[in-house]
Parts: C-alpha cells; structure tokens; sequence
C-alpha cells in the first residue's frame, strides 16, 4: 500500500469535513479508513473485514465489488463516461428511463434525472408548484407533509422535513407547510394505539387539507416508513388513506421512495405493499446498486403535459452530471440482477429469519420499540423499558453501541437511539446472524454494562 494509515489518518483529519458528524468527537477516534469491499463486507486499509451492516448509508442492493455492476460500468467507461441531457441525451439514459417506467406504477410515464435523493426531492416540489402555474391555477404555495419526515438536506428538501434535530436551525430559511401529524404508532402523540392511531392521522391530514385546499400544491410524504425519523413503520392503510385524500381534494401524491425504493422493505416499490400509485416519485439511494450517486423523479402523463407546449411552460431545472452514463449503465445492471436473480423472491426467506431473530431483542432490558419492514429494521434504546424513558441525547447511546460493534467486525450507524440494522439485500443468512449477534452483543454490553 503506497500510503500508512497514520498518513491517510492525519490527512483525513486536516482536510475532510465529514457529513451529520461533529468533527469534534470524530477526531477523538481512529478513523476507519476503507479501502475495498467485497459482498456484505468492508475491507479497511489494515485489512480488517466489517460487515456492511447499513448498506454504507442505505445505498447498497447487490453487495460490494459486483461483477455484473463492474463490467457495466467499466463497458460504459470505455465508450463515454459524460455527456450532457440539456438537450442532447445519450444511450444508458435512455435504456434506464424505459426500464423505469415499466418497474414503477404504471400511471408513471415520464423520468426526469438528477443526482441524489434531495434534488430527486427538489425537483418532485418544483414540478408539482409549476405544475399549478402552468395550468394557470393560482395561489398554490403550501405543501402537506408529515411532522418526522426527512427529504434530504437542501433547502427545499429540508422543507419538506419535519425532523426539528436537523431542521430547526434552518428555519427562517425555509418555506412554510401544513405539517401533519407523523403516523407514530408506537408512541402515539394522541396516546391511541395501533391501528386506530393512523386513522386518527388520516383524519388530522384531512382536515388540514379540507381547509386549506385553495393554498394546497400536493401531499408530500415518505413511503412505508419514515426513514431517518427512526425507521417509523407507517401503519396498514395509511398510505391508502392519504391517496384517497388527495384524490378527494384533487392534489397531487408525492412519495419519497429514495430509502425504501429498490428492494428494501422486500417489494421493488413500498408503494406496492398497498397497491398506491403517486402522481409523482422520488428515487435515489439503491439506484445504481449502491455504485454511483444518480437519482430519477416519475411523474404522470398529467403532470408531463402542463410542462409541454410553448416556452414559458418549460421547467427551468438541471444539474450538470443529470442522466449520467455511468450511472445509468449501473442502474441497469442492478436492475437486470433483480430480475435474473430472482433478488426478490430469494429475500423472503432472509426477511422471516431476520423477523425470527429480532424477537430475541424483546428480552433486553433497553430495547424498547423493534420496527421492521422488510429489510429495513429499528430498534430503539430506551432507558425504561416499563416508563419507555429516553435516553438523554447527550449519553450518545446509540453512537456508544455502533462504536462498540465495530470490536467485533460491523459497521453500522445509528439514528439517534435507534440502531439501525438495513443490510445489502445480498447478505448470506450466516452473515445476517452475525451481523444480528454481533448489535444484540453490543447493546447488552452498553446498556447493561457501562451505563
Ligand atoms: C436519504 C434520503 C433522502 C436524501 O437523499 P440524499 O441522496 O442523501 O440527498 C431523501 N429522502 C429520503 C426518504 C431519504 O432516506
């Protein structure tokens, strides 16, 4: 190796700014430095192995170091790596955008390219607003989103939030929406419990959208779980509930399916557990297998056609790398591994086992709340597992627990005090139970022990 992992240790310190991390703590730690994966593992650069157990930020579908990935990436490489979509287009772009299409819901018709989750997220805003201008409806400003909701970290996008952790200091910053309640079953702000607490959801957003139908431009949520809220499964019904509303008030539905898109919750589409169809969709996250940062937005023939006709209609929105081909030659062989694979069918199995062994955590003393949807798994700390207690936000508890699983070989990371077990699809059962006893061992020996 041409570098020691002092030198790279000290550079990283001196040059990087790491995202969500406070620099502080980070530097009172030795840095995993990664240099190779291979599966569900990560390989740092002194050669010690780490299971994959957050799909390196929910990101990874097919593991680390794929075959099929990497030759369509490097076949791409070796024709063009960019070019632009203003205007022009190019091969994969257009492969991927069919491909799209004939996945998602099929009331989706159009793709519109970008690069992450919160522009795949700015772009869903910016067209639903124009949507209503260009159609020549006026005073249309507000959106209905979800209290507890995350959209990425751009201004718009964060917006659209409702996490006050990481929004609230931006606030005068940001436009205004009607925020609905978030459909937290587990500890219902009304105190009902499931299912009749998201009933009551339902109705709060009705009632919200009733009233101020003239001001509404669309209802804006994740799909099937509010994901970085700390992995809130919504209850049956909800999402269903929330397309009849906007059906009924003639909105728009938009679903943020940037986390659960691409096989998490063990459909291709969360949208898909209960039948909805948005009007528009965000994808980003497992795009490209986990391989290169591209993201697409789906909207309806409905939508397309009010930004179609002379130029005062069109949408002024486009990033330099949209539609890049390297990423959309990724894309699409991770989509081709699905479907020749059988990825789906073969998660089922790893889905019941890893429902099968979460039980196990029902007996720790500080677990709280175990929330599952597919491969998609929070389970939260709590101080009193009678009272349901928090942790206070200073003890770190969930950073105390991922530092300590990194002792024994896995890499995950924490939503405040909820772990967060999300692996790659691909993960063996063996390496499943390991990644399972490995957090179950690092609870115990944090909350049991050290505190
Ligand atoms: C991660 C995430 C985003 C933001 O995606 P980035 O690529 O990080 O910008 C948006 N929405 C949801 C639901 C997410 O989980």
């Amino acid at each position: 190796m041409a570098y020691s992992y002092e030198e790279l240790k000290r550079w990283d310190f001196d040059y990087i700014w790491h995202p969500f991390t406070q620099m502080a703590e980070y530097k009172s730690k030795e840095p995993i430095i990664i240099e190779r994966g291979e599966g569900s593992y990560l390989i740092d650069v002194k050669g010690r192995k780490y299971i994959d157990g957050v799909s390196s930020l929910w990101v990874n579908v097919h593991g680390h170091n794929n075959p099929k990935i990497n030759a369509a990436v490097s076949e791409q490489l070796n024709k063009i790596a960019h070019s632009t979509m203003l205007g022009i287009t190019n091969v994969p772009a257009i492969l991927l955008a069919k491909k799209l299409v004939e996945i998602t819901p099929d009331n989706l018709t159009k793709v519109f390219y970008s690069d992450n989750g919160s522009t795949a997220m700015e772009v869903a805003l910016k067209v639903a607003y124009q949507y209503w201008i260009n159609k020549g409806v006026k005073g249309k400003t507000k959106f209905v989103t979800l209290k507890n909701g995350y959209h990425g970290d751009t201004i718009g996008a964060v917006s659209l939030g409702g996490i006050d952790l990481f929004h609230a200091v931006y606030k005068p910053l940001l436009f205004e929406n009607y925020l609905a309640p978030s459909p937290y079953c587990y500890r219902c702000s009304f105190n009902l419990s499931y299912p009749v607490c998201g009933l009551h959801c339902l109705n709060v957003l009705e009632d919200i959208v009733k009233s101020h139908q003239n001001e509404i431009i669309a209802i804006s949520m994740e799909s099937t779980i509010q994901a970085a809220g700390g992995m809130i499964v919504m209850p049956e019904g909800y999402m269903k509930g929330a397309r009849e509303i906007a059906d009924r008030y003639g909105l728009p539905l938009i679903l943020d399916e940037v986390a659960v898109g691409f096989g998490r919750t063990g459909k291709m589409w969360g949208c898909q557990h209960e039948g909805v169809k948005p009007d528009i969709m965000a994808i980003s996250k497992g795009i490209t297998g986990g391989y290169l940062p591209l993201a697409a937005t789906l909207v309806t023939d409905e939508i397309y056609d009010a930004f179609v006709g002379d130029f005062s209609k069109t949408f002024y929105h486009g990033h330099s790398y949209t539609g890049n081909p390297l990423g959309c030659a990724a894309a699409l062989a991770s989509i081709e591994i699905f479907e020749e694979e059988r990825v789906l069918e073969k998660l089922q199995p790893k889905i019941e086992h890893l429902t099968e062994r979460l039980k196990e955590f029902e007996e720790l003393k500080h677990v709280g709340d175990i929330r599952q949807k597919g491969f998609m798994v929070g389970i939260e700390l709590v101080k009193d597992r009678e009272t349901k207690e928090e942790y206070p936000y200073e003890e770190r508890v969930g950073f105390q627990v991922i530092y300590k699983a990194r002792e024994r070989g896995v890499i995950i990371r924490p939503l405040g005090n909820v772990i967060v077990i999300l692996p790659p699809l691909s993960i063996s059962l063996d390496e499943l139970d390991k990644l399972i006893d490995v957090i179950k061992w690092a609870i115990k020996e944090v909350t049991e022990k050290s505190i």
